[in-house]
């Protein structure tokens, strides 16, 4: 059987730290390990990070998260309203940042698909960007 929870946040980065203890709270109906948890909020994190100066940039505007546990899968999506990636496959490359005077470094991608075990992107220039990922 599954269960979910949806939030729905203002885009302030102090805001970062309260969803990724939103999601480790409800995670622990699955009994993770820590270093699952760890993995799960560095990934949530960065997807936050990114729809508050990316998508958002920085302005103060919703960020929508869902998240769904079914069976041993933990599945959440970071969702905003924001300006978009024009090429997706591109913005996942490592290294790759286009706001480096920002000292961005172009990993958040990396590190959510390293930590996840299935990340996808759906964006759309002007429209916002959808990241999901399954754990
Ligand atoms: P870092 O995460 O290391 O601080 P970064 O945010 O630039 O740097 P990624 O998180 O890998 O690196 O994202 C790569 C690029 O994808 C960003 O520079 C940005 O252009 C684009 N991007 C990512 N998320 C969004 C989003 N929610 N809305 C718009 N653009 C995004
Ligand atoms: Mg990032």
């Amino acid at each position: 059987n599954t269960n979910e929870m949806q939030i729905i946040f203002d885009s302030y980065s102090s805001n970062e730290s309260f969803a990724r203890v939103a999601v480790a709270a409800f995670m622990t109906s699955l009994n993770p390990t820590v270093e699952e948890v760890a993995d799960v909020k560095t990934a949530v994190s960065e997807a936050v990070t990114n729809a508050v100066i990316h998508g958002y940039e920085c302005r103060v505007e919703k960020i929508f998260l869902r998240c769904t546990t079914c069976e041993d899968t933990l599945e959440i999506e970071v969702e905003d309203h924001g300006k978009g990636i024009e090429d997706v496959t591109k913005a996942m490359e490592p290294l790759f940042t286009t706001r480096p005077e920002l000292d961005r470094s172009g990993m958040g991608f990396s590190f959510m698909t390293a930590f996840m075990d299935q990340v996808e992107v759906s964006s759309e220039p002007g429209k916002g960007t959808i990241v999901k990922m399954k754990k």
